[in-house]
């Protein structure tokens, strides 16, 4: 797993987990980096879908 620096993550939480303090398993925030493609994860390597895909053509990973 790649490490982040915390200023450059993508910083989503789980949808239904938005709300409240980032405490617990189902809080923690995405800890990809900002930008990025697919399915965000967290630390636990939990992950979620990409509610904000972006299909825009020229866009490269
Ligand atoms: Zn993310």
């Amino acid at each position: 797993m790649t490490a982040v620096p915390t200023n450059e993550r993508c910083g989503a939480r789980r949808p239904g987990w938005e709300s409240g303090p980032p405490v617990g398993i189902n809080r923690i925030p995405c800890v990809r980096e900002t930008e990025h493609d697919g399915d965000h994860w967290n630390a636990w390597m939990q992950r979620w879908p990409n509610r904000e895909l972006r299909t825009a053509t020229g866009v490269t990973a």
